[in-house]
């Protein structure tokens, strides 16, 4: 299960990339089995990890103890993305329920938010926690456009916003409303910066297949303008996550790319199937977790995850 797998390895684009891997370290196929596999959270406390099998309506539990995979929730209400808040609970997407929740302490799960304004969110995608708790999603229309992934449905905000949730008064506001289909987004590690990423082109001829980065107001609320920092070379960008050296790590069609600081493409870690998420884990934040269509893949990194 653990031997080498045919299509993976290393693409050194910039010999700086060398130095962010082991050379000799392989990717590992942890399970397989999935339709379309997304949504990567990684517990230290409890050293297992939550993924979404999106089509199939639930939520998988990789345990790094042991490797063994057991169905976490089921039905997941087709959740996608998820993410550990700083207190250690979980809070995920779900496409059809239209809405992010989190996970308390004793097992309940509390709405963070399903609508805006009044009206039904379209289907929350992948969110992030900042360091003041709050919460941070991006809301395309992937779970109401057709029934694979959450169920048929018209867009009741009209337009596929980036919303932040207020830890104090329980609100959302849009924080962004200029994209197509915002997808993967992550905090800067001095979170002076807000990097989302566009989709637009899945369904759109010539929609964008970008990331674009925005700075944060001193208030930490509000967002600049956002320029494209990357765009992808292969399929898309979905989801990513950003080192403590501001390498980004984000997922595309062959694999895995590495993004330095400056939006320079310096390495790949080629995986055989399509990536959908990354996010750190392991006990020093140096492995890195892929969700890749039907299956999770890890591999030990020479770098450490700003977050996990
Ligand atoms: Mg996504």
């Amino acid at each position: 299960m653990f031997g080498t797998i045919d299509g993976t390895g290393y693409e050194i684009l910039d010999p700086v990339f060398e130095d962010c891997i082991i050379g000799h370290a392989k990717i590992e196929r942890l399970w397989s089995g999935g339709r379309w596999v997304e949504g990567p959270a990684y517990f230290p406390a409890g050293r297992y990890l939550i993924w979404s099998d999106i089509p199939n309506n639930r939520m998988m539990r990789w345990d790094e103890t042991d490797g063994s995979v057991s169905v976490f929730r089921d039905p997941s209400n087709n959740s996608n993305g998820h993410t550990v808040d700083q207190q250690g609970r979980l809070i995920s997407c779900e496409h059809l329920s239209r809405r992010v929740i989190r996970t308390e302490f004793d097992g309940t799960l509390k709405v963070i938010a399903d609508r805006y304004r009044g009206d039904r969110l379209n289907s929350p995608n992948d969110v992030v926690v900042k360091s003041d708790g709050s919460v941070w999603f991006t809301d395309p229309s992937y779970g109401i456009i057709m029934d694979y992934e959450g169920a048929r449905a018209e867009s009741e905000i009209g337009a596929c916003n980036v919303y932040r949730w207020d830890p104090e008064s329980q609100e959302i506001e849009s924080m962004a409303t200029d994209y197509i289909k915002p997808n993967g987004l992550a905090f800067s590690p001095d979170e002076t910066a807000l990097f989302i990423t566009d989709t637009g082109g899945t369904h759109e001829a010539d929609g964008p297949r970008h990331m674009r980065r925005h700075s944060i107001g001193a208030d930490g609320k509000t967002l600049g303008a956002g320029e494209v920092f990357a765009t992808s070379t292969a399929g898309f960008f979905d989801g990513f996550r950003i080192d403590t050296g501001n390498r980004i790590w984000t997922s595309a069609m062959d694999g895995i790319h590495c993004y330095d600081s400056a939006g320079t493409l310096i390495g790949k870690i080629l995986i055989p199937e399509i990536v959908s998420n990354v996010c750190f884990g392991g006990l020093r934040g140096n492995r890195l977790f892929i969700t890749a269509t039907t299956s999770l893949y890890a591999i030990y990194l020479n770098v450490n995850g700003s977050r996990l």
